[in-house]
């Protein structure tokens, strides 16, 4: 692109779907070895901003050293006469696209979970400062959003400083959620889709209605509504809601018909308020996974920034992997957190009353809104690590599912043949809609897996190595 000559590598769409891998990266900022990494928008005063402004405040790019990780902060500021508040959040979400067309810069998920890493190519080809990465967004927002008279990009390496912000980034994300708070579904005819994400899921559509944040937690149904009316032709569009074909799973006509045209005849039938049957799609970059666990017939709940194993024994991305890419996966189901707080939330499946685990972290973020008789029945990793602890847990909690269990033994005992019974049966060790294994150089997917095994033996590839020796 001509647009970029000054700058050292190549930028255009092409690039936004690549990877970097952590051998070929020269450095990695924010992601989930730090904790303090956000991007934000705000829409300031035109006397608030000098145009095309580029402030580095701690060590640039050429200033870091090979292989580490940095925490890492964006704050875009604009202006304009026809911008309000309510463009923040889509504003801030092409913060993700505009980085990823950066030959060797790659940007994934979105707020308080950025990850970005520099290719080491690209750091040679000359990609040392954040003078670039200013310049490419400052001339993207600008022809992509003419609205935007003005943009000035800050960006934020230094640890005392990027704390302060954080703090701050963090109560501004939790403003515009509340704001967006109280509207209901029925109280509208309208819909957002949003297909930010079809470069890297390209089947997926996020339906976005006043109940239902985006996948990613970061685009409302007023955000949505707001980059429609700017931009009806791009990434956000208007969904006509169409006729109520289900209340309690969410079925709308118009929601079929939309997801059908922008997932190119995929994807025919979304239910909203479920993740049986026609879940909603799972892009790549949800803010968390609901799970499904067949042993307790409820639900886990995992988000990204959990590093350790849920109940049920498998990590985040993992369980993200059984979901993700644009799929609809029986029981595996990516979500914002937002959309906990909804009273739409797995409504068709139970809704609170059906999930059993979660991570203390995001119990603590959404407890206000978990029916009170709820809140000391659903387990966290400090109640239960395994599933024979969940289901204690469960049981002496009195948790509405245990109801569930009742009448599925009664259902299994009648239907058993006397001597099935005589031995235990045993308990599948993994349990999974759609199960990714690699071996050999292969990648072998196991749909409806099951997996008995007498013993597990878990061994790192560090320690099979050594063994060999
Ligand atoms: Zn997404």
């Amino acid at each position: 692109m001509s647009m970029f000559k000054d700058v050292p590598v190549d930028v255009g769409v092409i690039y936004e779907g690549e990877r970097i891998r952590k051998e070929d990266m020269h450095v990695e900022l924010g992601g989930p070895k730090v904790k303090e990494k956000f991007e934000l928008a705000r829409v300031k005063k035109p006397e608030e901003i000098e145009d095309e402004k580029i402030t580095i405040i701690g060590p640039d790019l050429k200033d870091m050293e090979e292989g580490k990780t940095y925490p890492f902060g964006i704050l875009i500021e604009v202006a304009g006469p026809t911008l309000e508040p309510e463009l923040e959040g889509v504003i801030e979400r092409r913060i993700h696209a505009y980085c990823n067309y950066i030959e060797g810069f790659m940007h994934l998920n979105q707020r308080y979970d950025i990850w970005l890493r520099l290719g080491k190519k690209s750091f040679q080809k000359g990609l040392n400062s954040f003078q670039y990465v200013g310049k490419v967004l400052h001339r993207l927002f600008k022809s992509e959003l003419p609205i935007i008279e003005k943009i000035q990009v800050t960006f934020i390496t230094d640890p005392e400083k990027l704390k302060e912000l954080y703090n701050e980034a963090v109560q501004i994300y939790e403003a515009r959620d509340a704001r967006a708070r109280g509207l209901k579904d029925e109280e509208v005819d309208k819909f957002y889709g949003c297909i930010l994400c079809q470069s890297f899921a390209p089947t997926h559509v996020c339906v976005i209605t006043p109940q239902r944040y985006s996948n990613c937690g970061a685009i409302s149904w007023f955000d949505g509504r707001a980059a429609a009316n700017v931009d009806p032709k791009g990434p956000v569009f208007t969904v006509e809601k169409g006729d109520l074909l289900d209340p309690v799973k969410g079925e709308f006509s118009g929601v079929n018909d939309a997801v059908k045209k922008k997932s190119l005849g995929e994807i025919m039938r979304v239910w909203l308020y479920t993740a049986f049957g026609y879940p909603h799609t799972s892009c790549g970059c949800f803010e968390a996974v609901a799970f499904y666990i067949p042993e307790v017939d409820g639900f886990g709940i995992i988000h990204r920034g959990y590093r350790d194993i849920a109940v049920n024994g498998l990590g985040f991305s993992t369980l993200a992997d059984s979901t993700a890419g644009g799929r609809q996966v029986d029981g595996f189901h990516g979500i914002s957190i937002e959309y906990m707080r909804s009273p739409k939330f797995l409504q068709a499946d139970g809704g609170w009353g059906r999930v059993v685990w979660l991570p203390k972290e995001v119990k603590e973020r959404v407890k206000d809104f978990i029916p009170a008789e709820l809140l000391d029945k659903v387990a966290t990793e400090e109640e239960a690590k395994t599933i024979d602890e969940l289901k204690t847990f469960l049981k002496e909690h009195n948790h509405p599912v245990v109801e569930r269990w009742k009448e599925e033994i009664v259902a299994v005992e009648e239907a058993a043949p006397a001597e099935a019974k005589e031995e235990a049966a045993p308990m599948p060790v993994v349990t999974a809609t759609t199960l990714p294994i690699t071996a050999g150089g292969f990648k072998i997917i196991l749909k409806d897996a099951k997996i008995y095994a007498k013993k597990v033996i878990v061994r790192s590839m560090k320690s099979e190595k050594s063994e060999k020796r």
